[in-house]
């Protein structure tokens, strides 16, 4: 489905960027692996290369602006080119009442998740208009379309997340670049590990899914995969949630 292609995915050592990374190889395509965290973006490439897939690891933080930088020039200059991205690096952040929100945890949300999102999407659109175009995904979440109480900075995030799929959509797409946003609901990864551990929230979260379960990084991968392919070749500035039914209440 994406033979030769090259594909680029932050956030990548675990969870649901580990879980896209899989896929898009599994489906030909060579993948540069990112995240903060080394040791398991190498086990990410590992796990890539173990199934006979290409990929390559390279440390960077979403939120400066210079490794944005670096990390899709040293796509280019490895594969040559880039077709594929998807801006999946994100944290949870402080949850505590609006009023009481930590600044600290509100920059650093928002540092990650929105301005990671936007420094990303500058760096891929121009490496991506210099070779013909190609197909963006941004991980937003249920919580970019509807609120979490005590989560105003991961919320408002991702709200900003469907703002910047949308803008950057209308100014490309007739260039050949197709910007999406995925919407997922809650999914069983590191992030959420926490919450899980304590069955009181784990049956309370279960139970804003219609479906009856969280969901799993590869249920979300696959709609990434399939937005990433030309079978999306007329979908772009969309909004999918892959959520069990979460936002159908
Ligand atoms: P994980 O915590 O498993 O993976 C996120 C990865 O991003 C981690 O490896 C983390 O590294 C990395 N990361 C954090 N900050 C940065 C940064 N500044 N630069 C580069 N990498 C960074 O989480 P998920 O797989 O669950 O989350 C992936 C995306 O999906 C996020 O954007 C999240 O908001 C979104 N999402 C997740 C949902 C869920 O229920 N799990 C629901 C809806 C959306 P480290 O471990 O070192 O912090």
């Amino acid at each position: 489905m994406l033979n030769n292609k090259v594909a680029l995915v932050t956030g990548a050592s675990s969870g649901i960027g580990r879980a896209i990374a899989l896929a898009w190889a599994r489906e030909g395509a060579r993948v540069m692996v990112s995240d903060l965290n080394r040791a398991g973006g190498e086990e990410t490439v590992d796990l890539v290369r173990q199934r006979g897939g290409d990929a390559r690891f390279m440390a960077a933080d979403v939120a400066y602006p210079p490794d944005a930088q670096a990390l899709v020039e040293a796509t280019v200059a490895h594969y040559g080119r880039l077709d594929i991205a998807c801006n999946n690096a994100g944290i949870g952040g402080a949850t505590a009442p609006l009023a009481d929100y930590p600044l600290d945890a509100w920059s650093q949300v928002i540092a990650t998740n929105l301005s990671g999102v936007f420094y990303g999407l500058q760096q891929q659109i121009k490496a991506m208009l210099r070779h013909g175009g190609g197909s963006i995904i941004n991980m937003a979440s249920v919580l970019g379309a509807t609120g979490f109480a005590q989560a105003s900075a991961y919320t408002a995030a991702k709200h900003g997340v469907l703002g910047l799929t949308q803008v950057a959509a209308l100014e490309y797409s007739s260039q050949g670049i197709r910007v999406n946003a995925v919407g997922p609901g809650f999914i069983s990864t590191p992030m959420i590990n926490r919450l899980e551990q304590d069955p009181a929230t784990q049956a309370m979260l279960v139970a804003a899914h219609p479906i009856g379960r969280l969901g799993r990084p590869e249920e979300v991968a696959e709609l990434v995969l399939w937005l990433s392919s030309d079978k999306a070749s007329f979908v772009t500035g969309a909004y999918y949630p892959v959520d069990g039914g979460y936002l159908a209440r």
